[in-house]
């Protein structure tokens, strides 16, 4: 049959998705043989303008398909995959995020994959794996420990084990080639043929308790289908134990399963849970990791090699070829929405995979967001309580401490510094929390009443004491000396006010000298390894003070820790976001978590101004659970999310009035496009109007419908980039998270 193809070469096109901040994707002309060679998902070179970017193919364009004769159709470069790497579910999430997020889908489909394979490396760069060669050498290790840990592990996969496994669980590449040297291991280049291991469990499973039963059953019961969970458990209730029990159900089918969490770094013992119970190819996913060990660890996945894939929010767009499975764990937590570029939420995005996998997906928190609670209410998700401490731990107790009467040193009551002196002469752990580091967060003179302020930003400056005495802008990052004498008034009167975690420090060791007193932040843990030291310590089960900030709240595990104070959870409840409050009452409830996770019963003390805050009351004498279900009770009634659903666009420029002019021409026009369908909060400034010395404003939109709602803003906001100011700038934010 003649080929119709043959007389018009310019009709073999494919459509491309290329890394540049344009909604479109673009067409090239292939060649005959490249159009049959090419598949949807693989990578190709292609000119763009003037550069040469590394393009995504997103259709093999049919020959009657009409072609954009605007602009003359180049030829691509070079075909990069001689396969997709990303399969048909990734490109599916990937369409349907850029539409729903609003982003280029260029870019989205450009943080889909490794640095690496963006940069046009090879796909097959580097995949060592190491395989045992002798199986009967356990005595040839005499001299070397080390040598011998690492060949245990080896002969426990006779098909190897990938190097970026081996040194993910403490192995050195210098071990495996001492070993290599004697011959008894050896390095392979590319696996061929490999073959799924079967997953055997290393570890008994425990005698799950009837609530984790239950969870368990329900879940199991969904496998190979879409349903969504909310496993929602309090702190310590055995929620990993059943991820571990339905993900070995999933992995005996000889599926992978994906376990999101909020920061890979921060919780080392989650990951060691799931290494110590499965003998499987476990990989890790986040952004500590090179870019070489990224890429090795993408393709475990996307080839069906790795089984857990264990990750950040990025993970949720890695393909696995099995997916039987998702968990998102700690799903409340802030870290897993975007908050610049491309403004994903991967708790949203992971349900819509699943739902696209048609796979279970499990949501856990001990402090679920209203979101969730919302979805659980309307049915789309099953919700699953777990309602005890599994193991027979009690949950703490909680007081709060009115700092307007209580007696205090150094902003710490007196009851508290008590309390603390028995824990510790008990020879257990204590731990206090604030969020808030540096040495004090206000530097004023007493005289005049001046106050040092970020000269770019509505903000106050930090004082720092170490390594150096120095005035630090936690928003731009401004840095300026300590001045001797007030600068106004030439006084020596200038005075630190309120207290940071250095601060707190001081004064804890001034009350204790002889114990030991470890501070958390992000200024003490910077160094690479610092955390791990600390966490060592922690776990010697010394009596110690722990004191730190939102580091240390999330999901660890401190079993020596028997008493938790929050020093001042005021701040908190000031801020204008109306998701404040939910954000406080997960804060205290997790950080109340740490305490009394291990045979000895925890309290926690509360400092606060307002002892009679309904929400605190609730949370203190109810539970988080009757708290979540009076502030969607109020957000039902102040239609605020998630009963409504709102989109925010935000503007920067270096004037007030141009976001405030732009901002209300663009809403005028919405307003007569979408009528009463939309409701319309703005232009109003940002809580910190100017900060890095650029003024903010921003307008919310909501509505009760949806996809009416983003079908208006769609069109919208190509309008918004048309007309915008050059040196304005401007994003939309889908499901903000954050007022600010
Ligand atoms: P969560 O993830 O909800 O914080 P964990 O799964 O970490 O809770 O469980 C808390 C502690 O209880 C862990 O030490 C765990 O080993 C233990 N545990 C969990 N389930 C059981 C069980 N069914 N029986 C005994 N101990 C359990
Ligand atoms: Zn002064
Ligand atoms: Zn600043």
């Amino acid at each position: 049959m003649p080929n119709i193809l043959n007389t018009a070469p310019e009709l073999y096109r494919i459509r491309v998705a290329v890394p540049v901040h344009l909604y479109d994707c673009f067409d090239y002309k292939v060649t005959e043989d490249q159009y049959r060679q090419i598949e949807v998902g693989a990578r190709v070179a292609v000119s763009f303008g003037r550069q040469h970017v590394v393009g995504i193919v997103t259709e093999k364009l049919q020959s009657d398909a009409p072609i954009d004769s605007s602009f003359q159709l180049k030829f691509i470069t070079e075909i990069l995959d001689d396969q997709t790497i990303l399969n048909e579910a990734v490109l599916k999430l990937c369409h349907w995020s850029a539409q729903y997020y609003q982003f280029p889908i260029g870019e989205v489909m450009h943080a889909a994959i490794p640095t690496l394979l963006r940069q046009g490396k090879p796909y097959n760069l580097l995949a060592r794996t190491w395989k045992v060669l002798d199986l009967n050498a356990d005595d040839k290790f005499k001299r070397s420990e080390k040598q011998q840990d690492a060949y245990k592990v080896l002969k426990l996969h006779p098909h190897g084990t990938a190097e970026t496994i081996l040194n993910l669980s403490g192995i050195e590449t210098a071990t495996l080639k001492a070993i290599e040297k004697k011959g008894i291991i050896r390095c392979e280049l590319e696996p061929q043929n490999f073959q799924p291991e079967p997953v055997q469990l290393a570890q008994m499973p425990l005698t799950p308790n009837e609530d984790q039963q239950k969870a368990i059953q329900s879940m199991v019961k969904a496998k190979n289908k879409y349903q969504a969970f909310l496993l929602d458990g309090l702190t310590g209730s055995g929620k990993t134990e059943v991820y571990l029990q339905v993900m070995h159900e999933v992995l005996k089918q000889g599926k992978q399963v994906l376990v999101l969490v909020p920061e890979i770094g921060l919780t080392p013992q989650t990951i060691s849970r799931f290494q110590s119970r499965f003998h499987c190819n476990i990989v890790l996913m986040h952004s500590g990791l090179n870019d070489t060990k990224r890429l090795q660890a993408w393709q475990h996945a996307q080839t069906g090699k790795a089984t857990i894939i264990l990750g950040t929010r990025s993970a949720i767009f890695t393909p696995m070829p099995n997916l039987g499975l998702i968990i998102l764990d700690e799903e409340h937590d802030l870290s897993f929405k975007q908050q610049e570029g491309f403004r994903y939420h991967a708790r949203d995005v992971a349900l819509y995979r699943a739902h696209l996998e048609n796979c279970p997906i499990v949501l856990g928190s001990a402090t679920p967001s209203i979101d969730s609670f919302y979805l659980a209410d309307q049915g789309k998700l099953t919700h699953l309580k777990l309602t005890q401490r599994a193991g027979g731990a009690l949950m703490p107790k909680m007081h709060l401490i009115d700092l307007k009467i209580a007696k205090k040193q150094q902003g710490i009551s007196q009851n508290l510094i008590d309390e603390i002196k028995k824990r510790l002469d008990k020879k257990e752990q204590v731990l206090i929390f604030l969020n808030r580091r540096g040495y004090a967060p206000v530097l004023i003179c007493e005289s005049c009443a001046w106050q040092a302020n970020c000269p770019h930003c509505d903000a106050h400056f930090t004082l720092h004491k170490k390594p150096y005495e120095h005035l630090h802008c936690h928003h731009c990052g401004t840095i300026n000396r300590l001045p001797d004498a007030c600068p106004q008034c030439h006084q020596q009167t200038l005075k630190p006010i309120g207290m940071g975690t250095a601060k707190v420090e001081e004064t804890l060791q001034e009350l204790f000298p002889e114990h030991k007193i470890l501070r958390v932040d992000r200024d003490s843990t910077s160094r690479v390894g610092s955390w791990q030291k600390i966490y060592d310590q922690i776990h010697t089960s010394e009596p110690m003070i722990l004191l730190g900030t939102q580091m240390l709240a999330k999901g660890h595990h401190f079993p020596y820790v028997t008493l938790v104070a929050i020093l001042d959870i005021d701040s908190g409840l000031l801020s204008v976001d109306f998701r404040a409050t939910e954000r406080t009452a997960q804060l205290i409830i997790q950080v109340a978590g740490r305490a009394g996770r291990g045979e000895m019963k925890g309290e926690v003390y509360l400092q606060t101004l307002r002892p009679d805050h309904p929400l605190l009351n609730t949370l203190i004498t109810k539970d988080y659970r009757a708290f979540a279900k009076d502030t969607l009770a109020d957000r039902q009634i102040a239609l605020l999310p998630p009963c409504r659903y709102a989109v925010m666009i935000r503007c920067e420029s270096r004037s007030q009035d141009e976001n405030q002019t732009f901002l209300t021409n663009m809403t005028q026009k919405l307003r007569e496009h979408a009528g009463n369908l939309i409701d319309i909060w703005g232009p109003i400034p940002a809580p910190m109007e100017r900060k890095a010395g650029r003024y903010q404003a921003h307008v919310v939109l909501l509505s009760t419908e949806r996809a009416k709602m983003h079908f208006y803003v769609r069109e919208w906001w190509q309008q918004i980039l048309h007309f915008k100011p050059s040196n304005m700038k401007i994003t939309i934010d889908v499901d903000p998270q954050e007022l600010s």
